[in-house]
């Protein structure tokens, strides 16, 4: 006998009652990015290499080792998108979204993959609620977006977390900056391997670099902030003084740098207490530079990632189980099974969650079916209801029972 297909290491499935609780999540940032004016963007999931490989930037761990890429069927590479920003650029500038002046906000759901080492917190299929805010450098934008991403994080119940900000500067700040770097990785012994070769390429890329080691190394090594140009300073100090008005309690982090290598100016991140070492739920910043990178016009920007699997593993349990209301109908005999049928249907033409089972089951087992699927009440239909035309409303949680007739069962039901 052939054996059991599996699903892909790293690749899982999401199924009920969690699914739920995603759904609550997607739900209240559809909710919270409505109120903001931002619209949905649904892209594929599959784009050119080059997009990645040019946005995202050579060096970067993303492109150089954890990339999805193969060549389809005319020798095209081709690759499963590692993260939103690069085909959320791609589509507005090749559909023109980005014409007519103010800024222009986007959001959009779904996986993005990377093969990475699985663990607790990292899967290679991982899904995203992505935020972009395109055309403007505007400071107020930034705090908007930020604004944005917590009001999120609110809504789904997010506890305590620790929102990290830093200025990751222009080019001309990066570049004075990492000559500093550079100067100060020059001599500096035990970097890991990837990170020798860094310090010459791409020094900033040392920054993010997980190894203990190198953050050891990295403790004493200069900080982004101190080589911010006038202009710079002054649009950090303007994002840091909006959040502050409306009460965002923030954290600067100097170290702060992102995995990509588009970032520019703001740069934030949320960091859930407890989750161990992936407590990153989601990171964003500003890439003023990115889509002129893609072949585009200068196109300011700003976003945000939340990393959906991490923030479901802080948020509450019970999250998005809401009062639910759902009816079993407990049938036995056909007759009984009959009217049961017609009885589901005008409940839920009623907006009551009803279900039946359609097999010749007992009635114990019928009851327990209705535990398994969350039924906050059972009602019993037995032959002998039917010729009195009462049944037995059983409320799930207490045991507790009650004849109701069954024409008013509707009615009874709603108002319960
Ligand atoms: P990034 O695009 O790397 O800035 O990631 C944004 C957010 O996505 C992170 O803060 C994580 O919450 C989440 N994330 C990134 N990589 C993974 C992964 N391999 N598995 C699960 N979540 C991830």
């Amino acid at each position: 006998m052939a054996g059991k297909i599996k699903a892909i290491r790293g690749m899982r499935d999401i199924l009920p009652p969690e699914t739920g609780r995603w759904q609550a999540v997607e739900s209240a940032a559809r909710e919270a990015f409505a109120l903001y004016g931002y619209r949905e963007l649904r892209l594929p999931l599959i784009e050119r290499t080059e997009l990645f490989a040019r946005s995202i930037g050579q060096d970067t761990d993303i492109v150089a080792k954890e990339m999805y890429t193969f060549p389809d069927r005319h020798g095209e590479s081709l690759t499963l998108r590692p993260e939103a920003t690069a085909s959320v650029l791609r589509a507005v500038l090749e559909n023109g979204l980005d014409k007519g002046g103010g800024v222009k906000k986007f959001y959009t759901l779904g996986p993005m993959f990377r093969y990475e080492r699985p663990q607790k917190g990292r899967y290679r299929q991982f899904y995203q609620i992505n935020c972009e805010a395109l055309g403007s450098d505007a400071p107020e934008v930034d705090a908007e977006v930020i604004l944005l991403l917590m009001e999120i994080l609110k809504r789904v119940q997010l506890g305590a977390s620790r929102l990290l900000v830093n200025s990751l500067g222009c080019p001309e700040c990066q570049v004075k900056f990492k000559a500093g770097l550079g100067l100060f990785l020059i001599n500096k012994e035990g970097l890991c391997e990837d990170c020798q070769r860094r310090r010459n390429s791409n020094p900033l890329r040392v920054l993010d670099c997980k190894s203990i080691h190198c953050r050891e190394i990295l403790k004493d090594a200069p900080v982004l902030r101190d080589y911010l140009c006038p202009d710079c300073a002054g649009h950090f100090t303007r994002v840091l003084a909006l959040l502050s008005r409306f009460g965002v309690t923030y954290e600067e982090q100097p170290r702060l740098v992102r995995g990509l290598d588009y970032y520019t100016r703001t740069a934030f991140e949320v960091v859930a207490v407890g989750l161990g070492a992936q407590d990153a739920v989601a990171g964003g910043g500003r890439y003023n530079g990115l889509a002129k990178e893609l072949g585009g016009p200068d196109l300011p920007a700003i976003g945000f990632a939340i990393g959906e699997d991490r923030l479901l593993e802080v948020l509450p349990e019970n999250l998005g189980q809401g009062d639910g209301k759902k009816v079993f109908l407990a049938a036995l005999g056909p007759g009984a099974r009959d009217k049961a049928f017609s009885l589901l249907q005008t409940l839920r033409q009623e907006g009551i969650a009803a279900e039946m089972d359609f097999g010749e089951r007992s009635l114990k087992a019928q009851m327990s079916q209705a535990d398994r699927l969350g039924a906050a009440y059972t009602v019993i239909l037995g032959e002998r209801e039917l010729e009195t035309g009462q049944v037995v409303l059983r409320r799930m949680a207490t045991g507790d029972q009650q004849q109701v007739a069954l024409s008013l069962l509707p009615m009874v039901l709603a108002g319960l």
